[in-house]
């Protein structure tokens, strides 16, 4: 389970004003305590949910745009104590994995958690099918699964990462409807997608059997969302329409300008636009339309770290309903079947016979790395939080929405 500061965002979590009204925390607070600390992920879930359009998404982070003449952390509605949908939505503030613990691994839940929370089962594939094997980072079991379920009228949308053709590398966040559109999203941007974005799209599409593929901090966000203020919540207009969420294994990301445009499009003199697909497997490789690979250490990329993925401990994707990962695996995508419904899911695409399957213990090595590293990053995070304790940096004092 991950920590969180602060009380943010349910109505059991209000607390009372210097007037004695109850208030909870809102855009001010989700400002100081989250944006402003660098806890913030960019999940986007804040700028989703924001009825009033005051948010915008600005350097991988959200700011407030609707009075720019006013300070950052301003929202017009939240000082008339009308709105907090912002700080409700953020998983980065408040306690919400309880709620969600019981709500998706119930006490009947016949999965076990350990460092990388709970799972029923771990399973290793890939794609049989060509196309979308040569086009997928790992097994390429994550776009074969979902092309698999738009085929099957299971979902009438996804939620992933598109490219752009006249950015090239650019992540954009998209809605794909066609199996083309998904096999063209695959791959790992090692940069942020703020997925969540194109919920926003989804709903004025009136799609409502969607499946979502984003990184841990995005799941966090979508589950955070389901569970605040359970069984009424306005939170739900969007999220509910995720019937299948797919969480990638996430250590980090990079910022685009040092790590795709220093590192790669400088650093091995090559265009982004001749860019195949870019895997991560100790050290960089970048493969290249023509048919090369070039290489580059994974150390020279850490200056371009985000700093905000060093305070997350959510490495597995333990919110989703399966997580897929490649640590340690060439061609092969490892997989938690974590939720019912995600085994399920799962298990009927490899009985339609879609995937190849490998058994788990002729990778031995890769998940105790999973287990190691996700035990790591956990670690990691904690003493980030520390340190933020120590600056007085946690926890909300001000709120501001009477209930
Ligand atoms: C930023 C990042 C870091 C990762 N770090 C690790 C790691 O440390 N260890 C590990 O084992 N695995 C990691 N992964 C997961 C791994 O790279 C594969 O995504 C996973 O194994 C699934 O492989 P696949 O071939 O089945 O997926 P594919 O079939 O290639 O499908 C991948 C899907 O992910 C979506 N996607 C791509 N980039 C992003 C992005 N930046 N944000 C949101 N969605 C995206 C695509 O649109 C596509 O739908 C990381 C992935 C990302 C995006
Ligand atoms: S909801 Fe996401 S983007 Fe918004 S403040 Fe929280 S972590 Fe940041
Ligand atoms: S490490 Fe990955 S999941 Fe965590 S905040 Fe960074 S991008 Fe999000």
């Amino acid at each position: 389970m991950t920590i969180r500061p602060g009380n943010g965002g349910r109505k059991s979590d209000a607390k009372p004003g210097s007037d004695g009204v109850m208030y909870t925390p809102s855009w001010r607070e989700l400002h100081r305590y989250v944006v402003s600390t660098q806890l913030c992920s960019g999940c986007s879930g804040c700028i989703v949910e924001c009825p009033y359009d005051m948010l915008t998404y600005d350097g991988d982070v959200p700011r407030q745009h609707f009075l720019p003449n006013m300070p950052a952390d301003f929202c017009l509605v939240a000082e008339n104590r009308e709105c907090d949908f912002c700080a409700r939505a953020c998983p980065r503030l408040g306690d919400w994995e309880l709620d969600a613990g019981r709500l998706l691994f119930g006490l009947d839940y016949p999965g076990k958690a350990d460092e990388m929370g709970h799972y029923q089962d771990v399973v290793v594939a890939r794609a049989r099918d060509a196309e979308i094997f040569h086009a997928g980072v790992d097994g390429g079991v994550v776009t074969g699964l979902l092309v698999w379920l738009l085929d099957q009228g299971l979902i009438d949308g996804v939620i992933l990462s598109g490219f752009d053709e006249g950015r090239p590398w650019i992540p954009v966040p998209l809605v794909a409807r066609t199996a083309e559109e998904v096999v063209a999203g695959a791959g790992s941007k090692y940069t942020y997608s703020a997925n969540p974005l194109a919920l926003l799209d989804a709903s004025a599409a009136d799609l409502h059997n969607l499946a979502f593929v984003g990184v841990p901090c995005q799941i966090e966000y979508i589950r955070k969302a389901q569970v605040t203020n359970f069984g009424d919540s306005p939170l739900r207009r969007f999220v509910d329409r995720i019937k299948l969420t797919v969480g990638l294994v996430c250590s980090e990301v990079f910022a685009f300008e040092g790590f795709m445009n220093n590192l790669i499009a400088k650093g091995l003199d090559v265009d982004l636009k001749d860019v195949r697909l870019i895997k991560i497997k100790g050290k960089i490789l970048v493969y290249l339309k023509d048919g090369n690979v070039k290489e580059v250490s994974l150390k020279d990329a850490k200056q371009y770290s985000r700093p905000q993925c060093s305070y997350c401990g959510d490495f597995t994707a333990e919110w989703a309903d399966i997580a897929a990962g490649g640590m340690g695996t060439m061609d092969w995508t490892i997989l938690l079947l974590r939720t019912s419904i995600g085994k399920d899911v799962y298990r009927k695409a490899e009985r339609a016979g879609i995937f190849e399957t490998a058994p788990v213990h002729d990778f031995p090595k890769s998940f105790e790395l999973l287990k190691k590293v996700s035990l790591k990053e956990k670690r990691i995070q904690m003493s980030r939080y520390e340190t933020l304790r120590e600056q007085d940096c946690i926890g909300p004092e001000v709120v501001t929405w009477p209930k």
